[in-house]
């Protein structure tokens, strides 16, 4: 049999990836109280608006998906930033500059009942250098007699003033079928392989130091108060630029809640951690290095590895781990960690900062293991080797044979074994092992599956 006979069957065993095509990202920006978080929500179509009225509560950026009239988009809204030290100007400029640099596309909101700010100046003069399409909002005009006073912010120079009313959706429609005339069909390529940022979670058992690691990632050694009375937020996803890259860690809500623990949570949280994980492209397990492995690790280690997800290993507290500490470790992770042998390990400190910056590398070296693909030639001119080397062990009498092999999907990389008969699972552990050996695919699962032929 020749090989394109094989390499269509591997077809008929590929996976659907699962990916959606790239959705392109709108962001929106502007000064304090304009009006943004309104109009995130009315483009979401959200029937409750989530204001923040709460002076000085700093919202992250945040990512969110709409759809509008069929097309997907991801809104990430860059939050009402607090003042730095260069004061709020300077503070929404920068907003601005990061928005035009990761978006596809920009709106910047206006209060039109005030009029143009110097702030709301500061802010077009950045945005005026934009490659991406920028769309200047109006908002606040509740009633048509304001829309006269909107021509004034022509002379902010970004073209003609779009008037909406974001909390009575007064003209959203009209704004989001601009917006998505401004919208590219595809992404640019700012943001990785598919287009948005890699989605990655951040799991592990409770006090592990999960919300620390976010908080320093983030760059915001405060709490952040995410909880408003009155307000519920939708599971969130929190934009992180590391190393030069954006990633999209999923559901952070969920971690800065800090839902009290009452009973039956242990449950609740497992189904938070499993759904985190499904989102996720690649999750990284913080594990606390100052203690032993648990059983609660165990079992977070165990939901990675049967989602198939890239996986980084993160070791929390490091600034605790002693040298008596790092030695009884070493059988430890032995023993806890067999399932995960491919993976990673970054020792860090959310409360140092310490190798905080290795996670970026490995999370990349993990995506691209999980994205990798080896050639049916390369896999079976290392198969035949490998067999010639090492058969398949005797069994009933019968010598198995490996007819042939493919890989049949990646995400994570699965390998069809095309055999005469049973293969043993100590052998086909073996292969796996040797099959890292040769072709890496680092921080990735691997899955091998055995295709009986008669
Ligand atoms: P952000 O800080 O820019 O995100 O602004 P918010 O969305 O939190 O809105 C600030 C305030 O303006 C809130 O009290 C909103 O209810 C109000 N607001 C937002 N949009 C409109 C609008 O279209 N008309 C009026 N009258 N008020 C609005
Ligand atoms: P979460 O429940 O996983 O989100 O954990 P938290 O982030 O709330 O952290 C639990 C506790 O561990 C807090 O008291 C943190 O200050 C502490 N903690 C987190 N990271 C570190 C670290 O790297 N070193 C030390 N010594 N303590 C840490």
């Amino acid at each position: 049999s020749d090989e394109s006979e094989w390499d269509s069957i591997g077809d008929e065993f590929a996976d659907d990836d699962g990916e959606a095509t790239p959705k392109p990202v709108l962001a929106v920006v502007g000064r304090p109280n304009v009006g943004k978080s309104t109009l995130v929500n009315r483009i979401l179509g959200r029937r409750e608006a989530v204001v923040q009225d709460t002076p000085g509560v700093t919202r992250d950026r945040v990512a969110y998906d709409a759809l509008w009239n069929g097309r997907k988009f991801t809104v990430l809204d860059t939050g009402g930033w607090e003042p730095s030290a260069d004061g709020l100007a300077g503070a929404v400029a920068a907003q601005a500059e990061y928005a035009m640099t990761h978006s596809d596309a920009v709106v910047v909101v206006v209060d039109a009942t005030v009029g143009a700010t110097a702030t709301d100046e500061a802010v077009s003069k950045v945005l005026r250098r934009s490659k991406v399409p920028v769309i200047l909002v109006a908002n606040k005009v509740d009633d048509d007699r304001l829309i006269a006073d909107t021509a004034s912010l022509w002379s902010l120079g970004l073209g003609e003033p779009f008037p909406v009313s974001a909390l009575h959706g007064r003209n959203s429609g009209d704004l989001l079928d601009a917006i998505l005339a401004a919208l590219p069909e595809s992404p640019k390529d700012t943001f990785g392989v598919q287009g948005g940022p890699r989605r990655v979670a951040l799991v592990g058992k409770p006090n592990v130091g999960k919300s620390s690691l976010l908080n320093r990632l983030t760059g915001e050694n405060r709490a952040v108060v995410d909880s408003v009375a009155g307000t519920t937020v939708d599971p969130v996803d929190s934009i992180v630029e590391l190393d030069g890259q954006l990633w999209r860690f999923v559901d952070t809500a969920g971690l800065r809640k800090r839902v009290n623990f009452a009973s039956g949570t242990e449950y609740y949280a497992s189904l938070r951690t499993k759904a985190a994980i499904e989102s996720a492209e690649v999750v990284i397990v913080l594990l606390d290095a100052s203690d032993p492995i648990a059983e609660q690790d165990l079992r977070v280690l165990t939901m990675v590895v049967d989602s198939g997800r890239a996986c980084v290993l993160a070791f929390n507290k490091w600034d605790l781990v002693d040298e008596d500490r790092r030695h009884a470790m070493v059988r430890e992770l032995e023993r806890g960690l067999v399932r995960v042998p491919w993976a990673e390990k970054v020792n860090v400190s959310a409360l140092t900062g310490r190798s905080v910056r290795k996670l970026a590398p490995a999370l990349r070296t993990a995506l691209n293991s999980w994205d990798q693909r080896v050639s049916t030639g390369q896999l079976n001119s290392w198969l035949s080797d490998l067999v010639a080397a090492t058969p398949p062990p005797v069994r009933g009498g019968k010598q198995p044979k490996i007819l042939f092999a493919t890989q049949a999907s990646t995400r994570p990389p699965t390998i069809v074994l095309f055999t005469s008969g049973f293969l043993e699972a100590g052998y086909r552990r073996f292969v796996e092992r040797k099959f890292r050996e040769t072709f890496g695919f680092t921080g990735s699962p691997v899955r091998i599956s055995v295709r009986v032929r008669e």
